[in-house]
């Protein structure tokens, strides 16, 4: 029978699972997010090599500089990833990683001379990371940091400004400005296309019996206040219907759980075959299921519920093929008297009450 107390109960326990689930979930997206910026900055950065090399190789510069722009260009992006995986933080480890992608990238330009042509390759990338990872407050920060070091960077090291790139500089720096910007919308299609897989399954764990696949009871109350209206402002036929299953407890009993289960889903089955596609099935936990009938009268839920009941009687387990199953159901038609949802819902009930005290395995209409 329903239950409230009990069901709500169950209710607050899912959404404890469901709180624990969510911080798993957003460590798993923190990985994810740092999966996306790996592919784009190990291909940019391995990208910018050649064309800050071919920069830098006009200038004279120390070894050790060699050495940074080889570990930044080929090393670093590992690095930035084992660190934001391992961290219990994934996400803003990786926002970090990339607040040092952008002080380094200032580096570069600096050393260059602002090189106009690698300079402007380098800000795009920075700037499309910043604004694709966190919106347009760390594209500003991305950008600012950039400009500061490229300052500090000029300051300290007494480069002298040299705007203008030499031929081997474009050559080396169009292929970055040309496919960044392609991968970068690549990886953003991606994500966009998980994101709506993620979307649906959401919808479908928020709004689904994970046992059986039809509705829960939360979003089949919510055809359930959709239909009542419907039927307040049309006068139309639509009926509800609350099935139980008779003695379920000693089949659980006699049988195990996995049986119990197993009949559950049976007559899950047993409905979606028998009833109407556009009938609403949902499922209000333990052996108890609901369906809403948009315009049909009672005599025609009657005859619906009959025919569950002739299959019913030749339906057998194939774990347990001697056990017979037999469902109480309590219909309630629409009427102008009811003037909630809960208070039609709650006619069927009754209705279900009385077929369960007038002997079980049979269908009985609310008054
Ligand atoms: P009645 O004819 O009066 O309905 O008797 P009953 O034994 O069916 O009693 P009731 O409807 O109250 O029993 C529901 C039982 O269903 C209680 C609970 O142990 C069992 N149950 C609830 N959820 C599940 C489930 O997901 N799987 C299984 N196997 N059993 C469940
Ligand atoms: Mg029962």
């Amino acid at each position: 029978m329903m239950n409230d107390e009990n069901f709500y109960n169950k209710e607050r326990i899912r959404e404890e699972w469901h709180q624990n689930l969510s911080q798993d979930d957003s460590h798993r997206s923190g990985i994810r997010f740092s999966r996306r910026v790996r592919l784009a900055r190990v291909t940019g950065l391995a990208a910018m090599f050649f064309p800050i090399a071919g920069v830098l190789v006009t200038h004279l510069i120390p070894g050790g500089w060699w050495l940074f722009l080889v570990g930044w260009a080929f090393v670093w992006p590992h690095l930035a990833w084992q660190l934001s995986c391992r961290s219990p933080d994934s996400h803003s480890t990786e926002i970090n990683n990339l607040k040092l992608d952008a002080i380094i990238a200032g580096i570069w330009i600096g050393l260059m001379g602002v090189n106009v042509l690698p300079a402007v390759a380098l800000v795009m990338m920075i700037g499309m990371n910043m604004m694709g990872s966190g919106g347009f407050r760390l594209f500003v920060c991305g950008i600012t940091m950039t400009v500061i070091s490229t300052l500090v960077t000029l300051q300290l090291t007494g480069r002298v400004v040299a705007f203008m790139p030499d031929p081997l500089a474009w050559w080396l720096t169009l292929p970055v400005m040309v496919l960044y910007p392609m991968l970068f919308a690549w990886v953003s299609h991606e994500t966009a296309i998980r994101l709506a897989e993620h979307k649906r399954h959401l919808e479908l764990m928020s709004t689904r019996d994970g046992m059986t696949g039809v509705f829960n009871r939360r979003h089949w109350e919510t055809f359930l206040l959709k239909e009542y209206e419907n039927c307040r402002r049309s006068h139309g036929d639509a009926a509800i219907l609350l099935i139980d299953i008779d003695h379920f407890k000693s089949i659980n009993d006699t049988w195990g759980h996995d049986v119990g289960d197993e009949a559950i889903i049976a007559i899950t089955r047993q409905l979606q075959m028998t009833l109407r596609a556009g009938d609403v099935i949902g499922r209000f936990g333990g052996d108890e299921f609901a369906v809403i009938m948009s315009g049909t009268p009672a005599e025609k839920a009657i005859a619906a519920m009959s025919r569950v009941h002739e299959r019913l009687e030749k339906l057998s387990l194939p774990s347990a093929p001697q056990e017979r199953l037999h469902i109480s159901v309590g219909i309630a038609p629409w009427g102008p008297q009811f003037g909630h949802h809960r208070e039609w819902l709650k006619a069927a009930d009754v209705a279900l009450y009385k077929a369960k005290n007038a002997g079980r395995g049979r269908t009985e209409v609310a008054a």
